[in-house]
Parts: structure tokens; sequence; C-alpha cells
């Protein structure tokens, strides 16, 4: 059984990244800066907006959290991203979820500025990247993609692990991950299976496919009756079992021994996607340098 490891190209892309960052600083004359507007202070996604704030400073990307008041309702949310799409010294945002109860989700896609939008909120990227027909027009398109689903995919690629005419089941049916990822995958030429939680007779899925992707946060939810032989998982879940350690949807203890090759978590998708989102912040601050969205 192998082990995917994802610390290894995390570290490559993080490692690339020193040099731009100076390259622009030059020519701008200030560092690069994200923006990210974070609601709740003792949300879950809190843990990671901090792991991605500590990156940035260690790369010299210059960082501000914004905390709106919940009591501005939408109205300030929606001025507060106009303010940041107009900011000339903030190059990118993103946001952390969950956003206050009674948004609604179409103002707020349509009001992310597309050029900033590093994890492909806005209707605009979303939209192109949906319209893509070649994984290359994705590659190569001047405009953001979901960071964990393109994560997913740069895992693949750098253990040469072919999609092409293969088999592949994707679990889980959300907007930031599963969906995008079972585009993208078939751009690539892969047949993807899309499940969630009505699913029927899941295992029968999980058990035609090469290749099992998981992305449905439930800890520990993949176990060995439910699949094949010989197969790929990839484990997108981030989850806390019940001694507060953190594991993926993929029961890793009773897969390892059944599967071809699998991802650990922590060290398998997450440190890519991360890794991935803050190259994106690089870009955004590069398109200053010429670029157009
Ligand atoms: P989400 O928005 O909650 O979506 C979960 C999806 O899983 C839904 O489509 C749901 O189906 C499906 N689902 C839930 N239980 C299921 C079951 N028992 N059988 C089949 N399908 C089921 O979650 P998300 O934001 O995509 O995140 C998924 C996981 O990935 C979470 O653990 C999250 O923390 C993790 N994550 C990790 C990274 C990373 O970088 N590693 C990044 C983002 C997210 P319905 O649509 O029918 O409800």
């Amino acid at each position: 059984m192998e082990i995917l490891d994802g610390k290894i190209i995390s570290n490559q892309i993080l490692n690339s990244l020193g040099k731009r960052i100076e390259f622009i600083k030059q020519k701008i004359s200030r560092q690069p800066k994200l923006a990210i507007i974070n609601y709740f202070s003792d949300s879950p996604s809190t843990f990671y907006m901090n792991i991605k704030v500590k990156h940035c400073a260690k790369l010299g990307i210059d960082y501000q959290i914004l905390t709106p008041d919940i009591g501005g309702g939408q109205k300030e949310f929606i001025e507060t991203l106009k303010k940041l799409g107009e900011d000339k010294t903030i190059d990118a945002i993103m946001i952390e979820k969950p956003l206050p109860d009674g948004f609604d989700n179409y103002l707020f896609w349509d009001n992310m500025p597309a050029e900033k939008d590093v994890d492909c909120l806005s209707s605009l990227n979303m939209g192109r990247l949906f319209l893509a027909k070649k994984f290359s027009e994705i590659e190569n398109g001047n405009f953001f993609v979901p960071c964990t689903a393109l994560a997913v995919v740069k895992l693949l690629k750098h253990y040469n692990i072919n999609v092409e005419g293969k088999n592949i089941c994707v679990v889980g049916r959300s907007s930031i991950v599963g969906k995008p990822l079972a585009h993208m995958l078939t751009t690539m030429n892969a047949t993807v299976t899309l499940c969630h939680s009505y699913t029927k007779e899941i295992s029968k899925h999980l058990k035609a496919a090469e290749i099992i992707i998981l992305a449905i946060g439930k800890a520990k939810w993949l176990k060995k009756d439910m699949i094949g032989k010989n197969q790929i998982v990839i484990d997108v879940g981030t989850n806390f079992d019940e001694n507060g350690k953190m594991c993926g949807d993929a029961n890793f203890e009773n897969l390892k021994d059944e599967v071809k090759a699998i991802t650990p978590v922590p060290g398998g998708v997450g440190p890519v996607t991360l890794a991935l989102l803050i190259e994106s912040v690089v870009r955004a601050a590069e398109r200053k340098l010429g670029g157009q969205l």
C-alpha cells in the first residue's frame, strides 16, 4: 500500500513562491495582500484561517482579517466586498464559512470581485470553470478555481495516477469540493459517478470505481467492507474523532492493508490545498503586473 503524501507537493509549491513574491514587491513597492472576512471567531474555520495567515506572514504576504458585525446584515457584507474590490492595496479576498443565517448566496456570489476571488466563490469564476471542456482550459485559464478540488488533481498528477478512461467515484457534492472536482475529472476524460446522501446502495458505486474520492465530512466513514480490491482512495475529509484527533472520511487503519494507495489525514489533501490557496494569492497580486480577468 502506497501512502500519497501531500506535504511533498505542498512544500514544492510553497518553496516556489518566495521569488515570485520578491518580484511583485519590487514591481508594486508593497507586499501582496490578502483580506479575509470571518464572521465567527469561534468557528472551526478560524483554526484553518490561522494556519493560512501564519504561512502568509512567513512568506511575506500581508493580510487583514475583517470581522463584520452580524447586526450590519447582508447590506454591510456586500458593501465590505465592494470596498475590498475597489481597494487597490488588496489583491485577494477569502471568506471563511459559515456566513450568518439568512444571507442570500446568490447576492454574495454575484458581488464577490472575481479578480480577487482566490478560492472561486464568485459566479464568474464558477461559471468559467463549468464552461471549460478540457482540463487545459482550467489549468491555463485566467480565472480562479476551488483550491481543494484542484489539490486533488495535483495530487493525482504528482503520483502519476492517470484518470483518463478510469471510473472514479466522488462522494460528496458540495459546490466547493465534490461538484467542481467531478467536473475537473470529467474534463480529464474520467468517467465520474457523483454520490451524495441520497445515493442508494452506495457500496455498489464504490466497488465499481478504480479511484474513490471522499468529501463528506463524516469521521472514518469508509471501511473495507464497502470497497473493492486494489483501489486508490483520496480522502478530502477533515474531521475530529472521539478523542479529538484529526481524521479523514476514510477509516485509515481499517483500509490500509486493503487499498492500493491512500492519502493520510492529516498530511494528504489538506497541505496541498493550503499551498494552492497561497499560490492563488500570489497569482492575484501578479495580475497587478499586467494580467486581466
Ligand atoms: P458539505 O458542504 O457538508 O458537503 C458534504 C457532502 O457530503 C454533501 O453533498 C452530502 O450530501 C454528502 N454526504 C454527507 N453524508 C453522506 C453520506 N453518509 N453518504 C454520502 N454522501 C454524504 O462538505 P464540504 O464542504 O464539501 O466538505 C467535506 C469534507 O471535506 C469536510 O470534512 C471538510 O472539512 C473537508 N474539507 C477539506 C478540505 C481540505 O483541504 N482537506 C477543504 C475543504 C473541505 P447531500 O448533498 O445529499 O447533503
